[in-house]
């Protein structure tokens, strides 16, 4: 099983003829409303890939209507709680060459107590796997907790925040950013990539593929991303982090898993929105053998 520690946002997606400037007023071509937080994306990518996977969080009582999206998706969302106040939600704009500008309003997710995510943990068992980011509370508890039950523990460190690093690093196993967050971690440790403290270390690279760094055992993995005309790349790393999880988690070796998510990755951003766009196995079973 997968316990996926995670935000829950309603997006509200605004397509714009250009990302606006500052003191800019602009007119969006088009609106939508959908499922979407890096935690719901990814726990919605690894159900679509197959994963068995338990979603922690928390959604406010505007938000239910998400946890049933979810819950369709194949996701399990008896640890989502109701609470007090906001769901998370986020602004999304996406210009037209696909490029995009978010806010995001925490609400529900950065409440969900320590108690509530052991409570979770404590269904799980030695070889389960906690995937979190940083958009919820909880981390640094979830982390040891599941380092203690023998998890493997995955964090993607978006958004990035040096604090929220330093406090989960000697917690986890797999480390994935991408490369303005890699940069940002090794000015912040003071270090190159292959000195960060992590045992294995994923960085993707937008249209440039993405790198596995197996930092104890000194090896790389590169997996080239594959050629497709953007539409919109909300949602890339999350359907990448969601599609290679759920690989190891099967037992795939790093280079298949990263082939996977590259192929993942690379069908969620020809198509618009974020949890919804994200592409079945079936599909990027499919794409990989055409
Ligand atoms: P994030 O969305 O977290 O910034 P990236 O932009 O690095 O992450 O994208 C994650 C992965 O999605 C990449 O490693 C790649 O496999 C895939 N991807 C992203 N953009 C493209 C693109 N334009 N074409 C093909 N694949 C892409």
């Amino acid at each position: 099983t997968v316990f996926n520690l995670g935000s829950i946002n309603a997006d509200h997606f605004y397509r714009l003829p250009h990302l606006p400037a500052p003191g800019e007023t602009l007119a969006a071509q088009d609106y939508a409303i959908g499922l979407g937080g890096k935690g719901a994306n990814q726990s919605v990518a690894l159900a679509r890939a197959g994963a068995e996977v338990r979603h922690v969080g928390a959604i406010g009582e505007d938000g239910r209507w998400m946890a049933d999206r979810m819950t369709a998706a194949g996701v399990d969302c008896r640890h989502v709680a109701e609470l007090p106040g906001a769901s998370g939600h986020a602004i999304i704009e996406v210009e037209t060459s696909g490029e995009n500008l978010i806010i995001v309003y925490p609400g529900a997710n950065r409440a969900i107590s320590p108690g509530q995510a052991l409570f979770a943990l404590n269904t799980a068992r030695a070889g389960d796997w906690l995937v979190m980011q940083n958009e919820t509370s909880a981390q640094v508890e979830a982390a040891q907790a599941a380092r203690a039950a023998g998890m493997t523990v995955v964090y993607s460190a978006a958004p990035f925040d040096a604090g929220s690093v330093r406090a989960v690093i000697d917690h986890i196993s797999l480390l994935i950013v991408n490369e303005i967050e890699a940069a940002q971690l090794c000015a912040d440790f003071g270090v190159t990539l292959q000195e960060l403290p992590v045992a294995r270390l994923v960085v993707t690279l937008g249209a440039r593929g993405a790198t596995w760094y197996d930092l104890a055992a000194g090896t790389q993995v590169s997996a080239p991303a594959f050629h497709v005309t953007p539409v919109d790349t909300t949602g890339a790393g999350d359907t990448f982090a969601g599609y290679l999880v759920a690989g190891l988690a099967e037992g795939l070796p790093p280079a298949e898993a990263m082939r996977l998510a590259s192929a993942a990755a690379a069908l969620k951003v020809t198509r618009a929105g974020t949890a919804d766009a994200i592409p079945a196995r079936a599909e990027v079973e499919a794409f990989l053998k055409a």
